[in-house]
């Protein structure tokens, strides 16, 4: 009978330095003294791979992403080797592997690359061979044997992604929290942990601020049904369960409030209101590749209307030159943008057969005279656009207002 697999992640805090390395390892031989295959997926030390883009920032404003992939990819290279010595140093046999290695084969996107395929020959074969299989996290080869990385917080799609093709029992998740909370512990105080989650709750947690997965492992998650175990390095405490729905979840209203920084607005103001004109403007924006979340258009009065959207705050440069661009040929007046904003959203699969989410959050945030500046809705989650600085404070208003503190 083949041996149970188990994949475990573990992340940048995990590893942070030595003695967290050797915590790593201790857990790592724990399980393959129980009889498990182990595959360990890890991140960069600590906030390696901030440092590394600071580097690169430092030295121009648009770097080659090819390069930026170069660089970010040798995080994890770092940690991979010196967990697979710690193994060692415990007496088990371990090989670290990067994403070559192990021929995680992607698409040529530079820095948000997609896996295409991973072969599992090599990993079974140093299974086989009884030793702890560290794969480098977030990385992987593009057809012409070019480094790439699968978008920041990457290595939770490693992990996934490995659990999948290697059929495994189990994908935990290792991080500096016990689990998935009712909102960021370090904004919420009393945020509360919580035992399940359905992956679609999950998925809008992670795309809306929660920085604990990062979304795009939780959609291949749910498309293959792996359920991922968070949960803490520093404890042996269960964590949360990221599973299909389940009936008693639908009992919740809202399961979390999240908060998003990195956007800003855009605003288009005097835009003819014509026929054609938003299909020119978005597709133009579009065609560049330029992500749009919200979007807000006021009424028209004389013939002319404002017109706002939100976008990737880190590119919002090169945004606003195409959305100069775009202003002149439509013949609207001018174009401006807000980089101060937060959105901060409720999550939760009851709000489907419940009314009065919206006006317990819009109440609760006028009580403490937070402005709303836009507004978005989905079938299970509704985000507000508010001022930055009132961000967090937004976020524990609505944690309390929807009772979700321990
Ligand atoms: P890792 O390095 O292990 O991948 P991350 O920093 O990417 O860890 O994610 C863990 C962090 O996510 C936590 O330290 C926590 O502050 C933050 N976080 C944000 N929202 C949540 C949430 N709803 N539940 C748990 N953690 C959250
Ligand atoms: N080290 C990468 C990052 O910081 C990948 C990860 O941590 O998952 O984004
Ligand atoms: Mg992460």
């Amino acid at each position: 009978m083949p041996k149970k697999l188990i994949v475990q992640k573990y992340g940048g805090t995990s590893v942070a330095n030595t003695g967290r390395i050797e915590n790593a390892a201790r857990r790592v031989v724990s399980y393959k003294k129980r009889g498990y295959d182990v595959v360990v997926v890890t991140s960069a030390l600590g906030d390696t791979t901030d440092e590394l883009l600071g580097l690169a920032s430092k030295l121009t404003k648009s770097p080659s992403e090819r390069e930026i992939d170069m660089l970010i990819s040798t995080g994890e290279q770092v940690s991979v080797a010196l967990l697979a010595m710690a193994v060692h140093k415990l007496g088990e046999e371990a090989i670290s592997l990067t994403g070559a290695q192990v021929g995680i084969i992607t698409d040529s996107s530079h820095m948000k690359a997609r896996i295409i395929d991973i072969n599992v020959a090599r990993i079974r074969k140093e299974l086989a061979e009884g030793k702890v299989v560290i794969v480098a996290g977030f990385q992987g080869m593009n057809m012409d044997r070019e480094i790439t990385t699968l978008g920041r917080g990457g290595s939770d799609l490693t992990a996934v992604a490995l659990a999948k093709v290697l059929k495994a029992e189990a994908c935990e998740i290792y991080t500096d929290v016990a689990g998935v909370y009712t909102a960021d512990p370090r904004i919420v105080k009393n945020a509360r942990k919580l035992d399940r989650i359905s992956y679609e709750e999950m998925l809008e947690l992670a795309s809306l601020g929660a920085q604990v997965l990062q979304a795009r492992s939780v959609e291949v998650a749910s498309k293959f049904n792996i359920p991922i175990h968070v949960r803490s390095s520093l404890s042996a405490k269960v964590g949360t369960l990221i599973t299909k729905e389940v009936k008693a979840m639908e009992e919740v209203l809202v399961s979390g409030i999240t908060v998003t920084k990195g956007e800003a607005k855009v605003t288009l103001r005097d835009v003819p209101d014509k026929p054609g004109i938003a299909a020119r403007i978005f597709g133009d924006i579009a065609k560049n590749g330029i992500n749009i979340d919200m979007i807000i258009q006021n009424v028209s009065r004389t013939g002319h209307t404002d017109l706002s959207f939100t976008t990737t705050a880190s590119d919002i440069q090169k945004t606003m030159r195409l959305v100069k661009k775009i202003t002149k040929s439509v013949g609207a007046k001018e174009a401006t943008f807000d980089k101060d904003i937060a959105k901060v959203s409720v999550v939760g699969i009851g709000m489907r057969n419940h009314s009065g989410v919206a006006a317990t959050m819009f109440r609760a945030l006028a009580s403490k005279k937070i402005n709303i500046d836009m507004i978005s809705t989905s079938e299970i989650k509704i985000s507000c656009v508010v001022r930055k600085k009132k961000a967090e404070e937004a976020v524990r208003t609505l944690h309390k207002a929807f009772k979700l503190g321990r």
